[in-house]
C-alpha cells in the first residue's frame, strides 16, 4: 500500500491531493513543504527524495530518533496511521529531529553544498554584524556533531568568527543540523568563494588619540601578522589576504606611523582624561 502511494504522489501529487485530504484532514500540505516554509526554519535546504528514500543515508539514525519509522514515514510523506493528537505530535517532534539529522549529512553532498551555497549567495543565514566585514553573508554551523549538545552559530568566512542568530527561533534550533564541518567543506569545495580576509581594525580612541595599552597592543599585533604574511609569502604559501592590503600600505599601519610623529605613545588613558578635562574647563 505505501509503495503505491508513494509512486502516486510522484506521479502526480496534485491528483492525490483529495484522497490525502479525506484520510488526513489535519495534514493539508506534505510534511517536507510544511516544514521548509514554516517560520524559523530559513537555515534548512530541501532535501532531495531520492536521498531520503536510500536508507544508505540514514545509517544509525534509527537509534537516534524516537518512533523512528513513523517518523521516516511521515517525512518522505508516505504516513499512514490512525493515532490521537497528542502521538501525532509526538511523531512530528522526531520527524523533525530525523529531518534536522539527514540535514546534516546531505549539505555535506554535491547537491546539497549546491543547495546551500544558493541560499548563502541570497544571504538567507544573514549578515556578518561586524562593521568591518561590510555586511559579508554567514553559514550555519554546529560547535557539535552530537546532537542537544549546542544550537546553531553562524560562521563568517571573512573574520573567521561566529555569531549567535539574531531571531530566537534560529537560535533555538540544533547546531547538529548543521555540524561542525560543512562551513568549511563549502569553501574547499568552492574555492574561489573564499573571501580576502579583513585586514581593517577597530581603533580605540578619546578625542582621536588612541590609547596606550591599546595602541601598543594593535601595533604588536600588526607586526605579529605583517611578519606572518612575510613568512608564508616565502614559502609561497596564500594567506588569504588581499596583496597590498595591511602590511605597511594599510590604514592600520600608517595610523601607527602616524602616532610616531606625534608621539601620543606617551599617552596612557589617565593622561588623556585630565586633558579632556583640562580641555573641558578651558571651554567651561
Ligand atoms: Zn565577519
Amino acid at each position: 500500500m505505501a509503495k503505491k502511494r508513494r509512486t502516486l504522489s510522484r506521479a502526480s501529487s496534485g491528483d492525490l491531493l483529495p484522497e490525502k485530504r479525506q484520510r488526513r484532514p489535519k495534514q493539508k500540505q506534505p510534511f517536507l513543504t510544511q516544514f521548509i516554509s514554516s517560520r524559523g526554519n530559513e537555515y534548512f535546504c530541501e532535501i532531495d527524495e531520492d536521498y531520503l528514500t536510500d536508507r544508505f543515508n540514514l545509517t544509525g539514525l534509527n537509534t537516534e530518533v524516537q518512533y523512528y519509522q513513523y517518523a521516516l514515514d511521515l517525512v518522505t510523506d508516505v504516513f499512514d496511521l490512525d493515532c490521537d493528537d497528542e502521538m501525532r505530535e509526538t511523531i512530528e517532534k522526531s520527524a523533525r529531529h530525523l529531518y534536522g539529522l539527514v540535514h546534516a549529512r546531505y549539505i555535506v553532498t554535491t547537491r546539497g553544498l549546491a543547495k546551500m551555497l544558493e541560499k548563502y549567495k541570497k544571504g538567507d543565514f544573514g549578515k556578518c554584524p561586524r562593521v568591518m566585514c561590510h555586511s559579508h553573508p554567514l553559514l550555519p554551523m554546529g560547535l557539535s556533531d552530537v546532537p542537544s549538545t549546542k544550537p546553531v552559530k553562524l560562521y563568517c568566512a571573512r573574520c573567521e568568527d561566529i555569531y549567535n542568530p539574531k531571531s530566537s527561533r534560529h537560535a533555538a534550533i540544533d547546531g547538529a543540523y548543521f555540524g561542525t564541518s560543512f562551513h568549511n567543506i563549502i569553501f574547499q569545495v568552492y574555492p574561489a568563494l573564499i573571501p580576502a580576509k579583513s585586514a581593517e581594525r577597530y581603533v580605540p580612541r578619546v578625542y582621536g588619540f588612541k590609547l596606550h595599552h591599546a595602541a601598543a597592543l594593535v601595533r604588536w599585533q600588526n607586526n605579529q601578522r605583517d611578519d606572518m604574511r612575510r613568512r608564508l609569502r616565502k614559502m609561497d604559501v596564500e594567506s588569504g589576504f588581499k596583496d597590498g592590503d595591511g602590511e605597511g600600505e594599510g590604514d592600520d599601519d600608517d595610523e601607527v606611523e602616524d602616532d610616531e610623529e606625534l608621539g601620543p605613545d606617551d599617552f596612557d588613558a589617565a593622561e588623556v582624561g585630565a586633558l579632556v578635562q583640562a580641555t573641558a574647563g578651558t571651554v567651561a
